[in-house]
């Protein structure tokens, strides 16, 4: 007999392409059927079956205080009696920029829009307003959202040319996209010296959470900055991931560098769909109407989504202790995995910065793309479903990072190692 979630998808699939609205959540990475979820609380989340699952996804970032917290459901509830949206202004997007700004002080002015995708997007449209100069340095295996730029792989052989990563995006926008290799500075003062006066901006993840949880490498963060006042490039650290999540601050206070645009999403928005970016007054001037470089959205600072984020980043910004007691679950939950790995012989390397973690099924240390690569992804498959079958909902795709949440117990850490211990034992070692 089907599961209710094989009956939804089958059925989605006629009506939704692949069946889902986002890629990622297809399970095509780990095969078999996405489980089709109906409610959750705090981490614990439940399918359209009935099963319950410790939530390690927290719909990929947002959900730090956990799903459904009441406050941010109260405020959404409030809020929506006085009209879901406006299209014009309203008091809560002030006092959302100015949370933001008193959370991370280098945003002093911040423009709202509906996604992580339009954040990025928007961001180098304004490096490039702002600094006159066309092509962009991103790093292989960051990821900025589902804009044209962005989906530019490095070109082959010794050509330094981008060239699209998916059908639809042209040749002439990946001429203006450069890739380098993440945490080389090498790399990137190649690309600046062979395009010296054309290089508007370069943008990357601080940490990287979208092929797998990689950190910068010591002085990798620092040499960005320094390359970029030399020759003149915007620095714009995409912090949709990173951002109110590895401090209150996110990446930029965790290690104390500090880029030109930065952008947010995810936990922002407290699980409704916002994206920001923002940065130096000087170079946000630029953005319309303040300036001449185009950016707009009907539904920007929508009035739900703006109490929902300013909700959630208030109790953050009220909690400085969440973000030591995310850290000591997430290093609890890292050190008894590494003693089950040890147990049961796997081979492996396991990344994590603060609220953030990725094992890696693989011999060497994972700090780029090609690295990165490296993970045995057919083990990983086969960890995933066990992992699923005893009721640990992970990230699934071995290129994604697992986010702990305020509201994981000791006992549900505790519930995960056991399943780990079990499915490990389950899975016939690599040989
Ligand atoms: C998720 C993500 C994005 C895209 O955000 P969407 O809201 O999915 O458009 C961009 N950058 C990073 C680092 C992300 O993790």
């Amino acid at each position: 007999m089907l599961s209710k979630s094989q009956e939804l998808f089958e059925r989605a699939q006629s009506f939704i392409p692949g069946g889902v609205n986002s890629p990622a959540r297809a399970f095509k990475s780990v095969g078999g059927t996405p489980v089709f979820f109906k409610k959750a609380k705090g981490s614990k989340i439940t399918d359209v079956d009935g099963n319950e699952y410790i939530d390690f996804v927290g719909s990929w970032g947002p959900m730090i205080i956990g799903h459904a917290h009441p406050a941010v459901v109260k405020a959404v509830q409030d809020a929506s009696f006085n009209s879901t949206s406006f299209g014009a202004p309203t008091e809560i997007e002030i006092k959302m920029a100015q949370l933001v700004q008193g959370m991370v002080p280098n945003v002093e002015k911040v423009r709202m829009v509906n996604s992580g995708t339009e954040a990025c997007m928007s961001a180098i449209r304004v490096a490039r307003g702002y600094t006159g100069k066309d092509k962009v340095i991103k790093f292989e295996g960051n990821y900025h959202g589902h804009g044209d730029s962005f989906l530019i792989k490095a070109g082959s052989g010794a050509l330094t040319l981008g060239s699209p990563s998916s059908p639809g995006v042209t040749e002439g926008t990946a001429k203006d996209t450069l890739i380098a290799d993440y945490n080389s500075l090498e790399s990137v003062e190649k690309l600046l010296n062979e395009n010296e006066g054309n290089v508007a901006a370069i943008i990357l993840e601080p940490v990287a959470g979208n092929m797998g949880c990689i950190p910068p490498v010591e002085g990798f963060l620092e040499g960005l900055r320094k390359l970029c006042d030399a020759h003149d490039v915007v620095l714009i650290f995409d912090e949709v991931m990173t951002g109110f999540r590895l401090s209150r601050g996110g990446a930029q206070e965790r290690y104390q560098v500090w880029a030109d645009l930065v952008t947010f999403g995810k936990v922002i928005g407290g699980g409704l769909p916002v994206g920001a970016f923002g940065g130096r007054k000087e170079i946000m001037a630029v953005v319309a109407p303040e300036g001449p470089v185009y950016q707009a959205g009907t539904l920007s600072g929508n009035p739900l989504a703006m109490h929902a984020g300013f909700t959630q980043l208030s109790i953050l910004d009220r909690h400085p202790e969440y973000y030591v007691e995310l850290e000591e679950k997430a290093e609890f939950l890292a050190k008894r995995l590494r003693a089950v790995l040890n147990q049961h012989g796997v081979r492996y390397h396991m990344n994590q910065v603060g609220s953030m973690m990725s094992i890696f099924f693989t011999d060497t240390e994972v700090i780029d793309f090609n690295t990165a690569n490296q993970t045995d992804q057919e083990f990983f498959r086969k960890f995933f479903h066990e992992m699923l079958k005893r009721g640990i909902y992970l990230p699934p795709s071995p290129f994604e990072s697992w986010f702990l949440a305020t509201t994981h117990t000791e006992e549900m850490l505790d519930n995960t190692i056991v399943a780990a211990d079990d499915a490990l034992g389950a899975i016939k070692p690599r040989d």
